[in-house]
């Protein structure tokens, strides 16, 4: 059973000490699939304001089961931590899985993909999602929907940190974004997980720049980020800041820039949502949501971009 918390309750990310920063977690160049050499990757990213990236290169035997070497192009107020996107499987479906890791050591043990099929005795998703966790990174189920992930699949990847709820590629590329179905479901049934937007860019259509995640830390290096990450002190966004998010016995309040929509969510059918203009201190009631073990929060702007709380218990 989850510990009762006090109220009021403010949500890990605020409590943090630190600032926030931005980063994209999913990443590809043209060591695998992507467009764009490393180098270009980068400076794109820190020329757009970005603090921090993963370069998560496709880690299939074909590309050389690539840990790519993002050091040279960190730089002053800009930072990367080393990624990839493992593969391994199958899913029900019987293609691969997709699992992003972030903050693999360089010298991670290749596995048996040596392409994008699925072979015999192959490691599972799951087997391949622990040896990373064990390895020290960040792990994100990617890309649910577009994946065709069920719940089962779900369920499966016992070692996974975070499930990826928006993914920008996927919404430009075939209108299938979302994760939050799959994560809700987890949530209700007890685990523990936290939510990331990523753009998951390949930089062969407009698939960059639309998702990323504001972490809170006490400075910009990559272990102070990898930390606050498995911590869960981040929020995700498409454009909108979230500044503090507490919840209160019947009420979440929570402070923001400049947006039209604030909602709160819960298992089940359990939502409410507060309309208005300009708000930047919103306060939701609860009663619709009063039996939820979880809460999260959404804003939307004017604009219809989004930010996502990561799951609080209560
Ligand atoms: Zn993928
Ligand atoms: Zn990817």
């Amino acid at each position: 059973m989850p510990e009762i918390q006090p109220h009021p309750l403010r949500l890990p990310a605020f409590a943090a000490p630190g600032r926030f920063w931005r980063g994209n977690l999913h990443t590809h160049s043209n060591i695998s699939d992507g467009l764009l050499p490393p180098a270009e990757v980068c400076r794109r990213y820190r020329a757009e304001g970005y603090d921090f990236m993963a370069l998560t290169d496709h880690f299939i035997g074909a590309y050389g089961y690539p840990i790519v070497d993002t050091l040279p192009f960190r730089a002053d107020g800009f930072t990367t931590l080393l990624g990839a996107e493992l593969h391994s499987g199958p899913m029900a479906n019987g293609e691969l899985w997709h699992i992003l890791a972030v903050g693999l050591p360089p010298d991670f043990a290749p596995g048996d993909a040596p392409d994008f099929r699925v072979h015999p005795g192959m490691e599972t998703g799951p087997q391949i999602a622990a040896r990373a966790v064990a390895a020290g990174a960040f792990v994100a189920i990617a890309h649910p929907q577009w994946s065709g992930l069920t719940l089962a699949d779900a369920r499966s990847i016992t070692a996974a940190h975070a499930v990826e709820v928006y993914n920008h590629g996927c919404a430009v590329g075939c209108d299938r974004p979302d994760g939050f179905a799959i994560a809700d479901l987890l949530l209700t049934e007890g685990r523990d997980l936290t939510m990331i937007a990523t753009d998951d860019a390949h930089f062969t259509e407009p698939d960059h720049f639309g998702g990323w995640v504001m972490v809170k830390a006490a400075e910009n290096s990559p272990e102070s980020l990898l930390a606050a990450l498995k911590a869960g002190h981040f929020y995700s966004s498409q454009g909108p800041e979230l500044r503090d998010v507490v919840v209160l016995e019947d009420w979440v309040v929570v402070e923001s820039s400049a947006v039209a929509a604030v909602i709160v969510q819960g298992a089940g059918t359990g939502a409410k949502a507060v309309h208005g203009a300009s708000m930047t201190r919103t306060e939701v009631p609860l009663a619709r949501l009063g039996a939820s073990p979880w809460l999260r929060v959404t804003v939307v702007d004017a604009a219809g971009r989004r930010a996502w709380s990561n799951p609080i218990r209560r």
